[in-house]
């Protein structure tokens, strides 16, 4: 393969992966432990083979292709990121990392032979919690830092629990080896940018200094049902009256705040769901990102502290189950540099930014020296169909990931 070639590869293998859980509109569906998800490990364990990578699975369906070291260096060099999507997400998200991780270690292959440290490419089992409310299962799964204790009460919104799921799509039954990894020098996580700064700024790379911290919930509010004409309105116990005012409540203290605070509300069941009924119960998520522990923090409280006073004026029984409680997380700041060097060689232009979205590089930088980097995203847009990268930023990226795996694999420490 020429380094010419990686644009064309690179946009090409896209596609390619795309075609695994093609949604009609567009899109890609390819949730944890689904038969796209399953497909799509499968192809792209094929795939890694073919590119004369070494491949196993662990325990809970994290996929790896590996270049072996020809010498008896400990410890492996990682990269790569997520091959489950959201519901209707785009080609890029978690995809470019895996496919960029395969092309390099392909590139590196061919062009040096061996490594003198191992370099592997994953390809993690979950990050984004669209299936089951649980995220980084893959990455947290690898630090050992798993919620492995609460995976019985866990279960999708069909009710499938999640451990059946995990055995059905072939992992969890004590055939692969355990996932976790106490031998990983750096990970390094490839990503698109999922917004507008870098296309805006016109930079084909920015280097991650910082992930915000995020914490989510489930807030579950219970009360009665009853019939739509004959309740007057004092007497009713409405959970969706409530869970409104509650929203409301804190998507305001969110505005109060101000930015970089974001506060979500995405997601919304109303039991029974039913026009002349009054609701008994509604479900509904909250999403709260900041770069900034302490804030994160004590927003997360007034918020749960809103919901359970109106929920108490409104005689709602209230259950808060807070599913990811996420810190920020500083980049390594060695690997930063050297990103930062390998730009400056290959003229390409670069920025060093924080990350809003959450990203597997987070889970790994509290274990492992880690650097996360981005392409443009085309407006901004992910969690879309009409997400994008052009295949010039695509392979821009791949460029500077193959340069920092040689240095890190490679060539003799000398720093
Ligand atoms: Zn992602």
């Amino acid at each position: 393969m020429k380094i010419t070639d990686l644009q064309n590869r690179i946009e090409e293998m896209v596609q390619w992966l795309a075609q695994f859980g093609a949604d009609p509109e567009g899109g890609v569906t390819r949730l944890l432990y689904t038969s796209s998800w399953v497909e799509a490990q499968r192809a792209l364990e094929l795939k890694m083979k073919e590119m004369g990578l070494k491949t196993c699975y662990d325990e809970v369906g994290n996929l790896y292709g590996r270049l072996l070291s020809d010498q008896s260096a400990e410890g492996s060099i990682l990269t790569g990121s997520h091959v489950d999507t959201v519901k209707c997400g785009g080609k890029y998200d978690g995809a470019y990392g895996i496919l960029a991780g395969m092309l390099a270690l392909q590139y590196l292959k061919e062009t040096y032979g061996a490594p003198s440290r191992s370099l592997e490419v994953v390809s993690l089992c979950e990050e984004e919690g669209s299936r089951f409310p649980l995220t980084f299962w893959g990455s947290s799964n690898i630090t050992g830092t798993a919620p492995v204790d609460k995976l019985n009460e866990v279960k999708d919104s069909r009710d499938i629990p999640f451990i059946t799921a995990m055995k059905e799509a072939g992992f969890g039954l004590g055939h692969y080896c355990s996932p976790r990894r106490e031998d990983v020098v750096s990970f390094i996580e490839l990503h698109i940018e999922q917004g507008a700064i870098l296309e805006r700024n016109q930079m084909p790379i920015g280097i991650v200094e910082q992930i915000v911290g995020q914490k989510r919930y489930t807030i579950e509010c219970v009360g009665e049902a009853n019939h739509a004409g004959t309740t007057p309105m004092a007497w009713r116990k409405d959970a969706l009256r409530g869970a409104s005012e509650m929203i409301t409540a804190i998507l305001e203290a969110a505005d109060r705040v101000g930015a970089p605070l974001v506060a979500t509300v995405g997601k919304m069941t109303v039991e029974p769901n039913v026009s002349n009924v009054i609701p008994n119960r509604t479900v509904f998520s909250l999403d709260i990102r900041h770069p900034h522990a302490k804030v994160l923090d004590a927003f997360g409280e007034e918020a749960i502290s809103l919901c359970h006073s109106i929920g108490e004026a409104r005689e709602l029984r209230m259950k808060v189950e807070k599913h990811l409680d996420a810190l920020p997380v500083e980049m390594d700041p060695d690997l930063l540099r050297r990103v930062e060097g390998i730009c400056q060689d290959q003229s390409l232009p670069y920025t060093i930014m924080p990350s809003g979205a959450g990203h597997d590089a987070q889970m790994m930088a509290r274990h492992y020296p880690t650097s996360l980097i981005f392409v443009p995203s085309h407006k901004g847009i992910s969690h879309n169909p009409d997400e994008y990268t052009s295949k010039e930023d695509l392979a821009a990226g791949v460029k500077v990931l193959i340069e920092l795996l040689y240095q890190l694999g490679y060539k003799k420490e000398t720093e």
